[in-house]
């Protein structure tokens, strides 16, 4: 079972780099098939099998011999580990946002990391994060905290404001700095986040982070040797990134971090 979730997640992943690509071109997202990006060569079924083609082929294409984007293979591995971890790793009803015995809600945190992974892809190539991707995460937030509130109906007024606060912070941010630290599409997906996450697990996706936001961007400043505050590196990643780990991990992070500090 373990298996076919992680093979799910590297078709899925395979999706992603799809959506990726073509969100905002006006290109279909179902029909059409997959193109070599130098040759225009349609691929054959056999060259869109996740990860095995990109080894079997050497990361070149069949007729043209152009190197295919490492992306790819990174992207469908990426969101093979998310569906794994998921899988394994969810925390059952504690706090977190899985509702017990709701299969419909089982699969949004499938569905809401997913969309974190495109929006990651998408920001790293045009930093910037499409409405459309943020509100189709949003949309998933809404429903797992509806889910939710089928159980508690507080939960929805406290994961609500938990996606207020984070908008709120970030939103503040990107209207003091003009828009050079963060971008406004950083603060709606961070909306989406809080309401997703609930308040504890959503300030430790903001501490991590900013964490992993600091230790990139000093080392990019560093490697560069160039001084200035607008460095070209997008936040949505460490969003996703700071989101996933708390999703999963925020208790023992919590724990680890106070045992660091105390
Ligand atoms: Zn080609």
């Amino acid at each position: 079972m373990t298996i076919f979730v992680f093979l799910l997640g590297l078709i899925f992943g395979s999706f992603a780099n799809v959506v990726a690509l073509r969100v905002n071109t006006g290109e279909s997202l179902i029909f059409g098939g997959s193109r070599c990006f130098s040759c225009s060569r349609r691929l054959r079924w056999f060259e869109l099998v996740p990860l095995v083609s990109y080894i079997a082929l050497r990361g070149r294409c069949r007729s043209c011999n152009a190197a295919i984007s490492l992306q790819y293979p990174l992207v469908e591995l990426a969101s093979g580990c998310i569906f794994l971890l998921l899988f394994v790793f969810t925390p059952r009803g504690v706090l977190g946002v899985l509702p017990r015995g709701l299969p419909s809600g089982f699969l949004l945190p499938f569905v809401f990391f997913w969309l974190l992974l495109i929006l990651s892809v998408y920001d790293l190539r045009h930093q910037i994060l499409p409405d459309v991707l943020v509100g189709a995460a949003a949309a998933a937030a809404i429903l797992v905290v509806m889910a939710e509130g089928i159980r508690d109906p507080k939960l929805i007024l406290v994961h609500g404001l938990a996606g207020a606060g984070l908008f709120l912070f970030f939103g503040a941010l990107w209207f003091f700095s003009g828009g050079r630290w963060m971008g406004l599409g950083d603060a709606k997906l961070s909306f989406a986040i809080g309401l997703f996450l609930g308040p504890v697990p959503a300030l430790v996706a903001l501490f991590l982070s900013f964490w992993m936001g600091a230790v990139v961007g000093i080392g990019w400043v560093l490697t560069h040797r160039i001084r200035t505050l607008k460095i070209p590196i997008p936040f949505g990643p460490f969003l996703a990134l700071g989101a996933f780990a708390a999703y999963l991990w925020y208790l023992p992070l919590i724990e680890w971090y106070l045992r660091l500090v105390v």
